[in-house]
């Protein structure tokens, strides 16, 4: 942090955890903490006390009425570190002045504040598509409808610092879709275009305060943490909760499973909007840490699983409306649909296990599709970061054009669609192959146009490599 960004921090008292905004000026101790006129006060008339008890030599409070000689004075005798055990706590943390917060603008800041939240500064749902095109393959839908649910959300926001009368319901999301389908990468590079902070975390690792794990409320101090402790910026983040299928009530056993239950119960009021209490520069409350308030109700919640199991509990419920009267259809008619995710409904969701107020504060709720084989030779390809394009670069360094035969491109994708991870099966499997031709290419100046085939990817034979035209070898060094 450069000194003028400084200039937007404030400090938070060590002992009250209150921001200089409220405290005022901080006293600094090692140039590490500072602690406010009234803890200070306080400590020493603590320490005066004691001393006085234990018959020590009497120290000078810091503000004596009746002496002006001594005011402003410290006692000498007294060292704050020696009461703390000659330690300094901060340093014992492993902690520095990192844990300032941000300022809350001033009205100027807020002005400019409305502008960024200007409606005509929030970029339109197909432009957020478009964008996103260029990185995420396919789920074309839930592209769309999360562009306009992100879209709807900061119109939301900027309704509210304008004070509008009319209160526009918050639009956090519900994704499921099977693992390696898309789902933290179309958030991840939504809140990269978006230029807001953004904290992932993974339900399975919440629990309820007071129990060991992280409490629901660390979530929020991670986020501060990625907006780089600016509470105002965190206000306006998202928040990605992955994993949410994992804290479902059990549904089969009679036995109440209360863990999930409380965990989604505990959430209700981080998704609606509530002050929260974070440490700053610290995912745990401990009582060394200063504390911040943090308002969850411009924070945009994005939850995601998996469901494993729940395509039958849709199966079951599209049967059965269906096998009644004129419509009846045949049993099996939904035993091949890939997207059957995608005809979910709430009551589908409760039935896994959700439960109907935690359903209540994701009314946006889209599927996104399992990776077909075409899908998978497109992600290898086509995004700006392809991992080919990657590989293609690396080599480009040594003047060395990379190739991949269709036909060899299609045997990876089946290979990487085998291993039932989605896409992030791909980088693995083509990592296998394409360590050794990084390792031998550079070892031959000569060498300067290497394809890639299907049978070098079925083991079965070798790449193709092409010499350069005379004279045009590049050199490397032999020695390091
Ligand atoms: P999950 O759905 O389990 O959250 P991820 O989003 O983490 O899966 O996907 C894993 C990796 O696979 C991503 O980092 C990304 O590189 C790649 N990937 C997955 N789906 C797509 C997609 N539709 N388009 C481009 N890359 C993708």
């Amino acid at each position: 942090m450069g000194s003028d960004d400084n200039k937007d921090y404030e400090d938070v008292c060590f002992l009250c955890h209150r921001t200089e905004s409220k405290a005022g000026g901080m006293i600094h101790f090692q140039d590490k903490f500072g602690i406010c006129h009234d803890c200070l006060q306080k400590t020493l008339d603590a320490v005066n006390v004691y001393n006085k008890n234990a018959g020590m030599k009497g120290s000078a409070p810091l503000q004596n009425d009746g002496d002006d000689s001594e005011k402003g004075k410290v006692n000498e005798g007294f060292d704050f570190f020696t009461m703390l055990g000659g330690n300094n706590p901060w340093d014992m943390m492993g902690m520095t002045n990192k844990n300032k917060v941000k300022k809350k603008s001033d009205t100027k800041k807020k002005e400019s504040d409305k502008d960024v939240f200007d409606i005509k500064n929030i970029p339109a749902p197909h432009v957020i598509k478009r964008k996103l095109d260029e990185y995420v393959v396919g789920q074309d839908k839930a592209k769309k409808i999360i562009s306009v649910g992100v879209y709807n959300h900061y119109k939301r926001v900027a309704s509210m610092l304008r004070g509008d009368e009319v209160e526009i319901e918050k639009s956090n999301m519900l994704m499921l879709g099977p693992t390696g389908c898309g789902k933290t990468y179309l958030v991840k590079t939504l809140a990269k275009l978006l230029n807001v902070p953004l904290a992932i975390t993974d339900a399975t690792s919440l629990t309820e305060a007071g129990y060991i794990g992280d409490d629901i409320e660390s979530v929020i101090s991670k986020l501060l943490a990625a907006a780089d402790n600016d509470v105002e910026r965190a206000e306006h983040g998202i928040v990605f909760i992955d994993e949410i299928d994992k804290i479902a009530k059990k549904r089969t056993t009679n036995s109440r499973d209360v863990s999930g239950e409380s965990v989604q119960q505990g959430m209700l009021k981080l998704l609606e909007g509530a002050d929260v209490e974070v440490p700053v520069g610290a995912t745990n409350k401990n009582a060394m840490v200063p504390m911040v308030t943090v308002n969850t109700t411009n924070i945009l919640f994005i939850c995601a699983g998996a469901f494993p199991d729940l395509e039958k509990i849709i199966k079951e419920r599209l049967t059965k409306s269906s096998s009644m009267g004129f419509k009846a259809e045949l049993k099996d008619k939904y035993d091949n649909d890939e997207n059957i995710l995608s005809k979910v409904s709430v009551e589908d969701l409760r039935e896994f296990g959700m439960i109907p107020e935690f359903l209540g504060r994701l009314p946006v709720v889209f599927a996104l599709n399992g990776l077909t084989l075409d899908m998978m030779i497109k992600i290898l390809t086509e995004p700006k970061n392809a991992i080919l394009r990657q590989y293609k670069k690396l080599l480009e360094m040594d003047e060395v054009e990379l190739d991949f035969d269709e036909e060899a491109l299609k045997v990876l994708a089946k290979k990487a669609l085998d291993k039932k991870t989605g896409a992030r099966a791909l980088r693995s499997t083509l990592e296998e192959f394409m360590t050794d031709i990084m390792y031998e290419i550079p070892k031959d100046d000569n060498i300067g146009k290497v394809t890639i085939t299907a049978d070098y990817i079925d083991n079965k034979g070798i790449p193709i490599i092409e010499m350069r035209q005379a004279g045009k070898s590049i050199e490397h060094k032999d020695v390091l």
